[in-house]
């Protein structure tokens, strides 16, 4: 899978940028493989990430930003149904070879 600088969303063109240590407040220790956000409608990678952990990641991101465009403001942020949605989108990616 290749990883875009950017991806249409419905409509909204979100950045796609790698950082060193990316971190977000409330997780365990600070640090994340990735993260959106809306506001500025970016998708943050960490850089280094194994290819198959790059890509979850970016699945993941991009169900977050999926959800949060549909407006689907208290799913967007259920960890458990975003985890759930990247396991399978990956696996069908992968079994088709997309
Ligand atoms: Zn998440």
């Amino acid at each position: 899978m290749k990883i875009p600088n950017r991806i249409d969303i419905l409509g909204v063109m979100y950045t796609i940028k790698f950082e060193n240590n990316p971190k977000v407040i409330g997780e365990p220790d600070g640090s994340v493989w990735g993260y959106t956000s809306y506001e500025s409608a970016s998708i943050i990678l960490r850089k280094g990430l194994k290819k198959q952990q790059r890509e979850k990641t970016l699945v993941h991101e991009v169900m977050h930003a999926l959800l949060h465009e549909m407006g689907q403001f208290e799913y967007c942020a259920d960890e458990e149904l975003i985890c759930t949605l990247e396991t399978g989108i990956y696996q069908i990616l992968k079994d088709n070879e997309l």
